[in-house]
């Protein structure tokens, strides 16, 4: 059979048929004999080793048992009956049960005849059981090809019930492998296999399906891996590749006399070299005659609202204007007060743009966006309405991507014949290796590097009943100038629940620190625009000396006498999340501290999280221990889980080879862009089929 018949549909395969067909397509997705052939196990069991009934324990897992039937009988229960099995060998005695299909079952089984029995035992009233057991007649056993890595594959209720057994389709694929002569057709090219020393397509589906021994099976799995990573980061590179020769950008060459001028007269520091390095690349990228489309990186705190005025500087230069958006009213305020401070003395026309601005300023700013004479507009996603119409927009920054979704980023590209300059900022460290997978389209620069002096920020764990302790302290750096924000979950679930402990902490802490001597701001989401920033204006004046807040604070947010970040059933917050809350204090000179209050009853994961948060300042450390802990998916949101449904390989576990396989599909790339050599062509026919199927699922969906 040649490997082209592989399309076939499964039905056709022998021990198939529709009804199975029909399942396995609607379950497991197969569809084809070559989905069937990569279709892999999620893990390997040893059928060679076998336990004697006494030897079971309570959590004894799948086990494996010779021993024969002597005696069955039909219980009815509540619904329907149950079919159960004395099991006996010479060590002891346990039941075998069946919840469904008793019928068909009863008439099948032997009794006194020696059986091999496969499965899960579970220990109720005083006995063990084995529930819908796997059995073979030992005699039968004796004659299949037995393996000590029998492989288990992903499987479903429906599945099971339905008689698709893990044998079914382990023999399912012999029947495959028989009716192909285990010849698969090579995936990779003659170069790639001999760089990397990888096994050949067919040995590895092979060895994966039917390993003869650890060394082979894991052979299979780098070689399969490799390919699932390879294959993926080509596509995200050549869509990269694409984008540069397609995507037509402005080309900024100048730097004149805004950028120079500010840099000699108005910089307030020296910039870090991380911060030079990422300038250059960004200047470089706006100067290439591609559109640029780049993802900035840097902790909190690492400085980059001064890369991204100026990178909006050499636009201005190059005569165009620019836009800053971000996620919240509080946010662009701020952005909007630093960057005119910044800009004092320039002659830069600088407006704010947000949800709450009165009708006549809208139409003002409107006005002047569209003349030409308004230079640089931040705001929030207010900026992305169709009536704001810009000039001449060379350059848009989005702040803290994750929380504006890529179809409004692509929104901003069609204000003009033009896309503008795309730079996207995140605070949020997002391991190398997620960062390959799901942003490998775009650039990215990374600020590596804190402005120095900067102190490491204490980090403490307290539990709920040290909590006088904890507000002595809060009194002593109150006492010594310095201002405390003490924050609270609100989780969009327990909302009311949550709010109502935000509002007995505020009551309490009101009562610890009376008035006059203390001012207490509080700031949450039922509070209006106004108000929000009427209490934030006041502690960022130092009218107040403590925040009460909940996590409206989380981003941005930059009052550099604040030092201490109380965090409130600090148990419930996500670890990004606690660095980012964390991340508001250590903006000053003075030594900052986080402490993190939490109940007794911490699960693992919390006490993980926690341990991490006392531990390290480092954010990428952070977001690595993040990503081991939650996952990819949910590290991402659901959005990009497209990317992250691997079937075999896992971008913690597999970080190395991930490296190798997109450093090997730039590689490939630089070569042959287009996969048109002869040596790519295994490689390329691979490729036309994922992108091709990509876009059938594309339009069902
Ligand atoms: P983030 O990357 O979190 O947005 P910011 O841009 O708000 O960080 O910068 C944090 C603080 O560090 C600001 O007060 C800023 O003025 C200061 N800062 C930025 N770069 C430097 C530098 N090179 N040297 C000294 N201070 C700096
Ligand atoms: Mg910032």
């Amino acid at each position: 059979m040649s490997s082209t018949d592989l399309h076939t549909p499964i039905e056709y395969l022998k021990g198939v048929g529709p009804a199975r067909a029909d399942l396995l397509r609607k379950e497991l997705g197969i569809r084809t004999q070559a989905d069937l052939a990569n279709f892999f196990p999620n893990r390997y069991i040893d059928r060679t080793q076998f336990f004697k009934i006494n030897q079971l324990q309570q959590n004894s897992s799948e086990v494996q048992i010779i021993g024969k039937i002597t005696q069955i009988k039909t219980v009815s229960q509540k619904r329907g009956s149950r079919l159960v099995a004395t099991f006996v060998d010479e060590t002891g005695t346990m039941e075998l049960v069946w919840f469904r299909g008793a019928k068909w079952i009863k008439e099948s089984l032997k009794v006194n005849t020696p059986y091999v029995a496969f499965g899960r035992v579970n220990w109720f009233n005083g006995a063990f059981n084995m529930p819908h057991p796997e059995l073979e007649l030992v005699v039968d056993y004796k004659k299949s090809l037995q393996t000590a890595m029998q492989p288990v594959y992903p499987s479903t209720e429906s599945l099971t019930n339905r008689g698709i057994t893990n044998r079914v389709i382990a023999k399912m694929l012999q029947n495959l492998f028989v009716q192909t002569n285990n010849t698969f057709e090579e995936t990779l090219s003659k170069g790639v296999i001999n760089k990397l020393h990888l096994i050949s397509k067919s040995e590895a589906l092979f060895n994966i399906h039917f390993p003869k021994n650890q060394q082979l099976l894991t052979k299979a799995q780098q070689r399969l891996k490799f390919e699932e990573f390879f294959f993926i980061q080509l596509q995200l590179i050549r869509k990269k590749l694409i984008h540069k020769s397609k995507i037509k950008g402005y080309i900024f060459e100048k730097v004149g006399d805004y950028f120079n001028g500010f840099y000699k007269n108005n910089l307030p520091f020296d910039l870090t070299n991380a911060q030079k390095k990422v300038l250059k690349e960004i200047r470089k990228d706006m100067a290439t005659g591609a559109q640029m489309n780049r993802l900035l990186q840097g902790d909190v705190g690492s400085g980059k609202t001064i890369v991204a005025l100026l990178t909006i500087l050499i636009a201005l230069d190059n005569g165009f204007q620019a836009a800053l958006i971000a996620p919240t009213e509080i946010l662009a305020t701020q952005h909007y007060n630093a960057i005119s401070t910044l800009l004092n003395g320039l002659d830069i026309n600088i407006n704010l743009l947000t949800g709450s601005a009165k009708a006549k300023k809208r139409k003002e700013i409107h006005e002047i966006l569209e003349d030409g004479s308004l230079h640089i507009l931040i705001g929030t996603h207010a900026l992305l309405e169709d009536k704001v119409k810009f000039k001449n927009l060379g350059l848009t920054i989005i702040d803290e991507q994750h929380r504006f979704g890529v179809a409004q980023r692509a929104k901003m590209w069609l204000k003009n014949e033009f896309p503008p300059h795309i730079l996207v900022m995140t605070a949020t460290p997002i391991p190398r290796t997620l960062a390959m997978s799901v942003y490998g389209d775009l650039d990215i620069s990374i600020i590596d590097e804190l402005p120095p002096g900067r102190k490491q920020i204490a980090t403490a764990h307290r539990y709920d009943s040290n909590r006088l302790s904890v507000f002595k302290f809060m009194k002593e750096e109150i006492a010594k100038g310095r201002q405390v924000y003490v924050v609270y979950p609100l989780i969009q679930e327990s909302q009311k629940l949550d709010f109502k402990d935000l509002m007995d902490g505020y009551e309490s802490i009101t009562r610890e620190f009376p008035k006059p001597k203390y001012q207490i701001s509080i700031v949450h989401g039922k509070m209006k625009a106004v108000d929000k920033e009427f209490e934030m204006n006041r502690f960022l004046n130092k009218e107040t000396q403590i925040m009460v807040a909940t996590t409206v604070i989380e981003v941005g947010v930059d009052i550099p006498n604040a030092s201490v970040m109380v965090i409130e059933s600090a148990e419930r917050f996500g670890l990004s999340q606690l660095h980012q809350l964390r991340g508001r204090v250590g903006r000053g000179a003075e030594q900052s501290y986080c402490i993190l209050m939490t109940s007794f009853k911490l699960t693992n994961d919390a006490k993980i999280r926690l341990e991490t948060m006392v531990k390290t300042n480092d954010g990428f450390e952070i977001a690595e221990v993040d990503l081991k802990l939650r996952g990819p998916g949910d590290l991402m949101g659901t959005q990009q889980s497209g990317v992250l449904n691997l079937r075999i390989a896992d971008i913690v576990k597999d970080a190395a080879i991930l490296k190798r396989a997109r450093e090997m599909a730039i590689e490939v790339l630089s070569i042959d862009p287009n996969l048109t050599s002869i040596d790519n062509r295994n490689i390329n026919q691979t490729y036309q089929e994922i992108t091709r199927n990509r876009a059938i699922w594309a339009n069902i969906s």
